[in-house]
């Protein structure tokens, strides 16, 4: 396999599935943008043939630091190269943001399965990426603990007698809170997550729901499901990881601890085969009860913004994804109030004019102006802060 983002939170626990299971995974290639010594660590340990990295410089610092022979790439070509490495069956995309597109799109057209973590490559390119999977003959495995619920309640049931999907979301640290409340919030307090331990960036966009959103337009491009029916309901202990309503009025679900190792594994192994693990599992006696709840669409108007966005098609969902990237980043970096993190993605949706059916460059020129814009709006919005 191939682990591109190998040293962030998917990516460690990726290797750590790997590392149990030496006799069913090879690690070929693996890239990281920053966390040197730790990427460095990952190539003593499994050795793998290509190591990608941010820059020159940095690929320069670990060609000294690795005591055996190795190809270096850096950038987005490094990415695309490790992605599509040859030997390859599988690649773990474990990129955070719209730079997972490329990597995601070039592998699935080269006959590599992918495994994705990188819900953005969904949410800015789906049709592209269902494109280049048919060209290539090769599959999308979700790795998002939802998305993998919603698979594995679908195996040995035929797609059509499918009513609804049902995500389920824990609806974050500010689940319960009013709008006026959440305008004084800080960063402490959106990186709080009550139940999973996830990188920041995603973790500022449980705060919002926009990660629920994004995860809605994922459902829809991985399970060819149309938005209304596709719903979402709050379910904060985080044990049933989504669902699967059938019109025969029965419904499935996936559960188990908040652990992503899990539903990696589960990818790894295709989505088809299931191998002993020796992680914590849940015990249900202890746990009681299990708590659900309709979303608040007034407090948390993400949600809503994702199902138009998703309706709408197009370059829209791309331009979504980048706004929001940009004005997530900037609150995380105190340039930003958690109110306008929204408030500045919706900004930029209404000055952007939409392509309706985009080629990849023009997803990636939306994505760029959508940055652009973003960053824009922010730079004007800041003396107000
Ligand atoms: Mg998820």
């Amino acid at each position: 396999m191939a682990v591109i983002g190998s040293t962030g939170s998917i990516g460690m626990q990726t290797l750590e599935v790997a590392r149990a299971h030496p006799e069913d995974f090879r690690v070929l290639a693996v890239t990281a943008n920053r966390q040197m010594h730790k990427l460095i660590d990952i190539a003593l340990e499994f050795r793998p043939e290509f190591v990608g990295v941010r820059d020159e410089e940095q690929a320069n610092a670990v060609r000294a630091a690795l005591p055996y022979s190795v190809e270096i790439g850096y950038g987005v070509e490094g990415l695309i190269t490790a992605a599509a490495w040859c030997g390859v069956d599988l690649t773990v995309n474990a990129l955070v943001g719209a730079v997972g597109i490329q990597p995601t799109i070039v592998a699935l057209q080269s006959g590599i399965d992918v495994a994705l973590a990188n819900k953005e490559t969904l949410v800015a390119a789906g049709d592209l990426v269902w494109e280049a999977a048919r060209a290539g003959m090769s599959r999308v495995i979700p790795i998002d603990s939802e998305h993998s619920a919603i698979m594995q309640c679908l195996l040995g049931n035929d797609l059509a007698s499918v009513a609804k999907l049902i995500l389920t979301a824990s609806g974050g640290p500010f689940r319960g809170h009013s709008k006026e409340r959440l305008r004084t919030v800080k960063v402490a307090d959106a990186l709080a997550h009550p139940t999973w331990k996830m990188g920041a960036k995603i973790t500022i966009d449980s705060a919002t729901m926009m990660n629920k959103g994004f995860e809605i337009i994922e459902a829809h491009h991985l399970f060819h499901k149309s938005y209304d029916q596709i719903d979402v309901v709050i379910h904060p202990q985080s044990v049933v990881h989504s669902l699967v309503y059938y019109h025969d009025g029965s419904m499935m679900a996936q559960l188990g601890t908040a652990d992503m190792r899990i539903p990696i594994q589960f990818a790894l192994y295709g989505g088809q085969k299931r191998v002993f693990a020796p992680w914590p599992t849940l015990d249900l006696g202890a746990l009681g009860a299990l708590h659900f709840e309709q979303p608040d669409r007034v407090t948390f108007p993400a949600l809503d913004l994702a199902y138009a966005c998703g309706r709408a098609g197009g370059t829209v969902p791309a331009v979504m994804n980048a706004a929001n990237e940009v004005a997530a980043i900037a609150f995380l970096e105190e340039r930003l109030s958690y109110d306008a993190i929204v408030d500045t993605t919706v900004r930029v949706l209404n000055a952007h004019e939409k392509v309706a059916s985009p080629t990849l460059e023009q997803v990636l020129e939306a994505d760029k102006w959508a940055r652009l814009t973003a960053e824009e709006f922010i730079i004007k919005r800041g003396t107000s802060l």
